[in-house]
């Protein structure tokens, strides 16, 4: 299964908890994004790597 990640580049834009809530949510005292889960199914890995494209800093490292 692959893993998720979010670097201390995120500026917490919020794309990827929109697209991927189930997996991303914005940290309240950072306000970066963090993995909530990791992806479990070939649905949650689609949406993390939905999530990794979207995102405007390349935060997200899905390998
Ligand atoms: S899409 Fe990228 S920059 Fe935006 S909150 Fe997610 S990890 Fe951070």
């Amino acid at each position: 299964m692959v893993h998720v990640s979010v670097n201390d580049e995120c500026i917490g834009c919020g794309a990827c908890a929109a697209i991927a809530p189930r997996l991303f949510e914005i940290d309240g005292s950072t306000m970066k994004s963090k993995v909530k889960k990791q992806p479990t199914s070939e649905e949650e890995v689609e949406l993390a790597r939905q999530a990794a494209d979207a995102c405007p800093v390349a935060s997200i490292t899905v390998k």
